[in-house]
């Protein structure tokens, strides 16, 4: 009998919920996880009382209707208990001006930027309008990159006449959208944008993608939102899990994928894996949904002829860069007070300091106290050219450079803290097994965004690929969506549609 099964690579939220939906149309699912414990990039680790959240600390899509709640009602599990971040973010453009807060309101978002940037307007109404398009678009369930003819049906059907005007900004980056509106000369806007746009598409405004741009600069708002969930991010994969063992997947922690290739004649895939005993293992199956960044595809598989062009694609993918990140503890009576939990700082030498402070009582640190994680991008390769002894000192020189601009920032000394350590891209390399530690997937420029992104659907019967950097990009609500895109084509590939109730 023909095998039907299918392995998911990788248990961060993107594998998790390929999983749990594909063993929810009742496929038989083995969930290959190298850590001893889900999440990747958006889970969390323990030190004596604090529970410290490795990368995402804020999540969208929890909203009815967002992708996290339409996905977890599909499948019949509960969301994490979260409170939504009003303001989502404070950013702070250390100018000596007044820090702009991003409201959950949207009239006093309208308001707070009517005073912090006065006669810009006309900007943020095009971007209302290029979003409001987006984002009903998205809601219908669009394909995109298209390869096939299944595709093609999925984005025409998603398609209306207005979004054939707002595809007219296809090429267009958020700075085009300043001048096209007459507010390319308020530099304090623009480091605002610079500021904001890199956190979400690596990239500054003369290099987003006015589509993508214009979308993510109203997350914070009414009816969508920033969400901090309780106890720690963990508990995002944790009901995740429970989705994918309810329905019957297998879910196989510390086994380590080390190779993938296509038995053509059996029309299977065989994963090479290190299980948790340390033996070399085999599995096979159908389908593979490999969730890790499509560049570790270059250590994993075996390219044959049919995929050498594939191969140089990845291989010319742009340069995606890496994370530098401080997990520090603090007694609370340090904070300023009402402290909002995240806070955005420009910072001279490193562009901004995004940090994440949490709430009293939400479950990372005793009473009174807070964990406060603070990141900053780094490039990924001269971490990884060092001697160990180098590398060593290079950290110490990191974890000063940024308690130095964190201590200054919240007004303290360095004796305040009561935790204090540092992950660098080797650190990311060795927790999520991103070649080079790179996170954050592909920046959002207008040549890699949307149509012109890295599809789900390869040039390999079987291959799908979902996460961070495949439509449409990073974050745990957008991985969400890439790997319900994937699914949703390998079951249409075996002649079933899922249906998923908005
Ligand atoms: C510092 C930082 C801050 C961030 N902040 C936010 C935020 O506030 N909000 C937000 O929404 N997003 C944020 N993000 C981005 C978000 O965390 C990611 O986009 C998302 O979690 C990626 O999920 P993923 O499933 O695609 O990949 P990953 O989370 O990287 O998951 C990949 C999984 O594959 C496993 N794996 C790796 N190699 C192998 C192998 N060979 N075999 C088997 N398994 C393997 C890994 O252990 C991992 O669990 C942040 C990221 C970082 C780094």
């Amino acid at each position: 009998m023909e095998d039907q099964s299918v392995l998911v690579i990788g248990g961060g939220v993107a594998g998790l919920t390929a999983a749990a939906l594909l063993a929810y149309e009742g496929i038989s699912v083995t969930l290959l996880e190298a850590h001893h414990q889900p999440g990747g990039c958006a889970g969390t680790f323990r030190r004596g009382s604090y529970v410290f959240d490795v990368g995402a600390t804020q999540v969208a899509g929890f909203e009815y209707g967002g992708i996290h709640e339409r996905l977890f009602r599909h499948l019949g599990i509960p969301l994490p208990p979260a409170r939504i971040l009003d303001p989502g973010c404070l950013i702070d453009l250390a100018d000596g001006s007044e820090p702009i807060k991003l409201w959950h309101d949207p009239q006093l978002w309208k308001e707070e930027r009517r005073r912090q940037f006065p006669g810009t307007e006309l900007f943020w109404v095009l971007c209302e309008q290029l979003h409001k398009s987006n984002w009903e678009f998205s809601q219908r369930d669009p394909v995109l990159p298209i390869r096939n003819s299944w595709d093609t049906g999925q984005f025409f059907k998603a398609l209306r006449p207005f979004n054939l005007a707002t595809g007219c900004f296809t090429f267009f980056t958020v700075a085009d959208l300043l001048k096209i509106t007459g507010c390319n000369e308020d530099l304090r806007l623009r480091k605002f944008l610079d500021l904001q746009l890199k956190l979400y598409s690596q990239e500054s405004s003369d290099r987003t993608a006015a589509l993508y741009g214009a979308t993510v600069l109203q997350m914070a708002q009414k009816p969508l939102g920033l969400w901090h969930i309780d106890g720690s991010m963990q508990k995002l994969s944790d009901r995740l899990v429970d989705g994918v063992l309810s329905n019957g997947a297998r879910l196989l922690c510390r086994n380590r994928v080390v190779g993938l290739k296509a038995d053509q004649f059996r029309e299977q895939w065989i994963a090479n894996v290190i299980d948790a005993k340390g033996r070399a293992v085999e599995f096979q199956a159908r389908d593979v949904v490999f969730s890790l960044p499509p560049q570790c595809l270059l250590e994993l598989l075996v390219f044959d002829e049919l995929l050498d062009n594939y191969r140089q694609k990845l291989e010319q993918l742009p340069k995606p860069t890496g994370a530098i990140v401080f997990y520090g503890a603090i007694d609370r009576s340090h904070l300023p007070t009402n402290c909002p939990t995240h806070f955005q700082f420009a910072v001279k030498d490193f562009s901004s300091l995004f940090l994440s402070i949490s709430c009293d009582g939400d479950g990372r640190a005793p009473l009174g106290q807070a964990t406060v994680i603070a990141s900053i991008f780094t490039e990924v390769d001269e971490w990884f050219s060092l001697e160990d002894s180098d590398y060593q000192c290079y950290k110490q020189v990191w974890l000063s450079n940024i308690l130095d601009q964190l201590n200054a920032c919240l007004g303290i000394d360095s004796n305040t803290w009561l935790h204090k350590e540092l992950a660098t891209p080797k650190s990311f390399a060795k927790w999520t097994g991103r070649a080079k530690g790179i996170v954050g997937g592909l920046g959002q420029h207008p040549s890699v965004f949307g149509p012109f992104g890295l599809p789900s659907r390869t040039p390999k019967r079987g291959l799908w690929l979902c996460g961070d950097s495949i439509f449409p990009g990073e974050g745990t609500a957008a991985v969400s969506q890439s790997a319900f895109i994937a699914t949703r084509q390998l079951m249409a590939e075996r002649g079933q549609i899922i249906q998923v109730a908005k």
